[in-house]
């Protein structure tokens, strides 16, 4: 089942990031037995919790984010509150809330309990879409800074965005049925994707690679 890559100290690839439980990936292969999530979590939440806290002990000072990343959480903040501040504010502007809505909507329609080639595709280009869309015309109810929860559920809303387009493509590329993952267009297992698929984003774009219990396998 999809999730973040946790490696046997439950750490992600972010310095300091720890993850447990629902959010995370790979723990039980491509379906869980039923009641087997809660002592995952008991199980990881501990290994999260221990690591977390020895890596927070090991820290001396305050971790500064470098420029470059602060600037990218930052640009988009400044330009939320530029469209909010606008005298002639966009009549049809989106609401941080009203993104949530069409991400989750998205997700159900075509990201579901059971997915086809088409609707996967419809699903990336519906996220794509709304990427832009947000970047150009999302406004909050106001510009304060203090307790704005427009401002949080617009940084939340990007993440929600990506981590969505991520998973309708990983779903895309596998092009058979496993576990939780009904592809109604090829619905027999097939034994080349007996692999973990890793889905990553960076600047210079997006990356999958297939993994065999955890390592690189061949492409
Ligand atoms: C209907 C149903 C029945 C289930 N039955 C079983 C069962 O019988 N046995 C079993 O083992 N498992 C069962 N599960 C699965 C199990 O409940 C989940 O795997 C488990 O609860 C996940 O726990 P979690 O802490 O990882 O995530 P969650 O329970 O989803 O907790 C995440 C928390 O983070 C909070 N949060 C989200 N975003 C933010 C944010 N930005 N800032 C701060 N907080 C945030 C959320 O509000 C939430 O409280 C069931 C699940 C469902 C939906």
């Amino acid at each position: 089942m999809g999730g973040l890559r946790i490696d046997e100290n439950a750490a992600s690839s972010l310095p300091g990031l720890y993850a447990a439980g629902e959010c995370t990936g790979g723990i039980h292969g491509a379906n869980r037995l039923a009641g087997n999530a809660l002592s995952e979590n008991q199980v990881f939440g501990a290994i999260a919790g221990t690591h977390a806290a020895k890596f927070a002990l090991r820290q001396t000072g305050l971790l500064k984010a470098s420029a470059q990343l602060e600037e990218r959480v930052l640009a988009p903040v400044r330009e939320l509150i530029g469209r909010t501040q606008s005298p002639s504010p966009d009549r049809d502007a989106i609401r941080p809330s009203e993104g949530w809505k069409q991400v989750q909507s998205v997700m159900q329609r075509w990201v579901g309990a059971t997915r086809t080639e088409a609707g996967l595709k419809d699903a990336i280009s519906a996220l794509d879409a709304l990427r832009v869309e947000c970047s150009q015309r999302m406004a909050a109810r106001d510009a304060s800074l203090a307790y704005n929860r427009d401002i949080s559920r617009a940084l939340e809303l990007r993440n929600m965005i990506d981590t969505g387009w991520m998973a309708a493509l990983a779903a895309l590329e596998r092009k058979e049925s496993r576990g939780a993952h009904v592809r109604l267009d090829a619905p027999e297992e097939n034994e080349e994707w007996t692999c973990s698929l890793a889905v990553s984003l960076s600047e210079q774009g997006v990356t999958l690679r297939k993994l065999k219990r955890g390592r690189e396998a061949e492409a």
